[in-house]
């Protein structure tokens, strides 16, 4: 990977059991390719559901800019870009993007409680896809609601499609940089293997998963490993309906890999060795390895399910991949310089400005003293009082007097010269 960020510490030598997810973890999509098809499956899915058959005109526009985080207003239909404390900073309604003055009309505090039921945060790679998809012509509805609903439903049954697995080499990346690559990630696995237990946990079915893993390691191709995909899992869970997975959870069935059918009853017994599960909860699945919830390091791409609940109800630890991050470093490495420019010119802009505003109140001041024929004591504070009434207005702080004039005198004998020149 290219960059690991670590926000808490983590002993690894106490982790004894590795989880990971699929879809966009293991498994890497084609972009924008599976995009497209999923966008194609998404309109074809939607005129199924009553939507008038002209949306199937719209093509899919990879250069419209959505990332994860961003937040959908249901109230109003529009995608938002939304600081940590719920600060409105850009929105678009469709592909139009919104203007200050309209952000104003919608937001009175410019401000969105990004907890509240109407907002909708995009926490993976695939639902910014939902975005593309459906704000482009959200317009064409009263409110956003009925359709982020709709779209919300009709991708969750547009995934896994037939059509995927048709052309995987189209839709799923193999040879992207070790050790996601099919030779890489049997080697991570197997080295996950000597130290721990390792667990496939998914939303998608067997059928779906064992073509993609199938696939991903090579099985057959030349210079690939000749073990099945799944000796390298200790437990192997599909179908997991998370977030419900980290409550509640399913019935435990166990999977008949020949019919690619769940068996009718619930499973009670053991764990047993290469056998596949259907559903069950994150409870059980620590049960079935014999480990504990802080035993476990969990990685996946779904802040919210993956990340989040995992977290928060049980206690595991956690690995969130974030593949836009490579390009974000790439233009924070790559613009490294000009940025250091762009701070180095704020500073002297905010020096230059402090430098005048201090040569401006000392001419008025002088120009008082002169009036009304004040000492110079008198001029001093008058001048320091501008100073500091006019500094305070554009840096909005609350420093006294007596920094302005320590950093006046500063200015006048230090910097002054050196910014003359
Ligand atoms: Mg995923």
């Amino acid at each position: 990977w290219p960059a690991i960020f670590v926000n808490r510490s983590l002993a690894l030598g106490n982790i004894c059991c590795f989880g990971f997810d699929m879809d966009y973890t293991l498994a890497a999509y084609k972009s924008p390719a599976y995009e497209m098809l999923t966008f194609e499956l998404l309109l074809e899915r939607l005129v199924c559901i009553g939507y008038p058959h002209e949306i199937l005109r719209y093509s899919y526009d990879p250069t419209f800019p959505t990332q994860v985080g961003l937040v959908f207003d249901a109230l109003y239909g529009n995608l938002l870009k939304v600081d940590a404390h719920g600060n409105v900073l850009l929105g678009t309604q469709g592909f139009t993007f919104l203007s200050e003055a309209e952000i104003w009309g919608f937001y009175p505090s410019k401000f969105i409680q990004r907890d509240d039921l109407r907002v909708s945060m995009f926490s993976t790679h695939s639902s910014t896809c939902r975005v593309r998809a459906g704000w482009g012509w959200g317009r064409c509805c009263d409110t956003g609601y009925h359709l982020f609903q709709d779209v919300t439903d009709a991708m969750d049954n547009v995934h896994q499609s037939e059509k995927t697995l048709e052309n995987l080499e189209k839709y799923v990346e193999k040879d992207v940089s070790p050790p996601l690559s099919f030779r890489g990630i049997p080697i991570l696995l197997g080295k996950m293997k000597e130290v721990g237990k390792v667990f496939l946990a998914t939303n998608s079915s067997y059928n779906y998963t064992d073509a993609i893993m199938t696939y991903l390691f090579g099985t057959g191709e030349a210079g690939a490993t000749a073990r099945p995909w799944s000796s390298y899992f200790d437990l192997i869970v599909v179908d997991m309906q998370k977030p419900r997975f980290f409550a509640e959870g399913t019935v435990l069935r166990q999977v008949n890999t020949d019919s690619d059918k769940l068996r009718v009853d619930t499973y009670t017994g053991p764990h047993q060795h290469c056998a596949i599960y259907s559903g069950c909860s994150s409870d059980v699945v620590c049960k079935l390895l014999g480990v504990r919830g802080k035993d476990i390091l969990y990685i996946g791409d779904h802040i919210l399910v993956d990340i989040l609940k995992s977290k928060k109800r049980q206690g595991w630890w956690t690995c969130l991949v974030v593949p836009e991050l490579s390009r974000e470093l790439g233009i924070w490495i790559q613009e490294k310089e000009r940025m250091e420019e762009l701070k180095r010119l704020d500073v002297h802009l905010f020096l230059h400005l402090l430098l005048h505003l201090s040569l401006q109140m000392l001419q008025e001041s002088v120009v008082d003293q002169e009036r009304a024929n004040l000492d110079p004591a008198s001029c001093l504070l008058s001048c320091s009082r501008r100073m500091n009434s006019c500094l305070l207005s554009h840096a909005g702080n609350s420093l006294n007097s007596f920094f302005f004039i320590y950093l006046f005198f500063i200015f006048l004998v230090f910097l002054g010269p050196h910014l003359w020149h």
